[in-house]
């Protein structure tokens, strides 16, 4: 394969032996890699974690970074996909509350009848997530105060007249991946790239790796093996096994870091047609301005003209007082989500995840789609599926810090 958009790796070498054994490989080390890792580990169950890259190193640092219910599904109608990102949403403030902080959001209104309307439902919304572990007393929820919103630059000039505030949590999806791989006690095999499989009676038996640092090769076996490949399984299930069937359909969403705006304070979600929201979101010290969807085949794809051209056209017609143009743009990101191919266009397909236990192998689970949000209760479901043990530390066990630091918190 090309190492074209692959990191390359840093120099030195892995200390881990020439062969090694597990009860579970893990293929592919983001959200959902490292959470199983972390799954097992509390079940007292050996794991490699693999990846061709670093932890943490695809898709899940480029997320809009959010912990969430998911107001979008008021707007779809996907009640129970919203109540379990809530439920999922105070389970991260209570394992990873350094990885994690609670904001008001500002969504606006256009007139009276769409204000009515976001209270109603974000009102549910609140309702529903009541459960928010370390929330800041000092953050109000529900109408914002006239003179408030008329503070906020981002209000002047603009279509909107007032906004309700919601909860929601916000966190940093590197941080927050490679917290759960540290909370594991996987073999991690980074910067590795499978070369080889086996195969024995029960399906996959082993992988031979090649160390992308100093090109030793290493052989893995397991009884069972889980490809948590995010948008890039549909080309690994290709190249290593001649499949054609597409699983995945791929959505790339971009996000612009700016030098923050004074008077910005809180962080927006604006509505915008086909169920989407802009965020506007203050943090870090600078603004974060995202997302958008393009539907793409691979999973690395890099911002597109259009696509920028797209998300400043959205920020001016909606934020017309802030002169997007010129502001310093400090980084930009670009993300592919592994949605599931439903059919139809990509802003309808699911970002639920499924588990799919593979054809050919019966010792091969497929990890397909999801959220940030909702990998531990995933992973936690698997965990049990494949070890016939469910573990109520999971949702009450503290993360260890990667870095044995908490994140840089506002
Ligand atoms: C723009 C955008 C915004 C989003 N915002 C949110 C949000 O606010 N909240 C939320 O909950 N979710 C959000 N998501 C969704 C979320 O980011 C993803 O669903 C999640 O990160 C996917 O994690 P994963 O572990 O499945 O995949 P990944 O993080 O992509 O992990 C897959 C891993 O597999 C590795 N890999 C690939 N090929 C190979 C190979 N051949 N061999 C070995 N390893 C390989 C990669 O290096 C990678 O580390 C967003 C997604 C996007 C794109």
């Amino acid at each position: 394969m090309s190492d074209a958009h692959w990191p390359a790796p840093p120099s030195g070498s892995c200390p881990l032996p020439a062969a090694l054994e597990v009860e579970v490989a893990i293929l592919g080390a983001g959200i959902h890699g490292a959470a199983l890792a972390r799954e097992l580990t509390l079940r007292g169950v050996s794991c490699a974690l693999v990846d061709r890259g670093e932890v943490g190193g695809g898709t899940s640092q480029w997320s809009s970074q959010l912990l969430h219910g998911g107001i979008r599904y008021l707007l779809t109608g996907d009640i129970r996909q919203m109540r379990e990102g809530l439920v999922e949403r105070a389970t991260w403030a209570r394992i990873a509350p350094r990885r994690c902080r609670w904001e008001a959001f500002w969504m606006p209104h256009r007139f009276w009848a769409e204000g009515l309307a976001h209270r109603f439902g974000i009102g549910l919304y609140d309702h529903w997530g009541a459960e928010r572990p370390g929330w800041p007393p000092e953050l109000a929820l529900g109408h914002v105060p006239p003179a408030a919103f008329a503070a906020d630059p981002r209000s002047a000039g603009g279509p909107f007249r007032g906004a309700t505030a919601y909860a929601d949590l916000i966190t940093w999806d590197r941080d927050l991946t490679r917290d759960l791989a540290a909370s594991s006690q996987a073999r991690v095999l980074d910067f590795h790239e499978p070369e080889r499989f086996e195969e024995g009676e029960g399906g996959l038996k082993a992988l031979t790796l090649r160390d992308r640092r100093d090109g030793t090769l290493r052989r893995l076996a397991a009884r069972r093996w889980v490809f948590a490949l995010g948008p890039w399984t549909d080309g690994a299930l290709s190249r290593w096994f001649g499949e054609t069937r597409q699983r995945l359909r791929l959505s790339s969403g971009i996000h612009l870091w700016f030098d923050p705006v004074p008077g910005c304070e809180r962080p927006w979600a604006i509505r915008r047609p086909k169920g989407r929201i802009l965020f506007v979101i203050p943090r870090d010290g600078l603004l974060q301005a995202g997302t958008t969807e393009r539907e793409v085949e691979v999973g690395w794809a890099p911002i597109v003209a259009s696509e920028r051209e797209e998300l400043f056209q959205a920020l001016e017609a909606n934020l017309p007082a802030v002169p997007w143009r010129q502001l310093p743009i400090r980084s930009e990101e670009s993300g592919v989500r592994p949605l599931l191919a439903a059919g139809g266009a990509t802003s309808h397909l699911s970002r639920e995840a499924v588990l799919e236990k593979h054809g050919r192998f019966p010792n091969l689970t497929l990890v397909l789609g999801g959220k940030l949000t909702t990998a531990r209760a995933l992973m936690d479901r698997l965990a049990t599926e494949l070890t016939g043990s469910r573990c109520e530390a999971s949702v009450t066990e503290p993360l260890s810090l990667w870095d044995g630091h908490p994140a840089q918190i506002r």
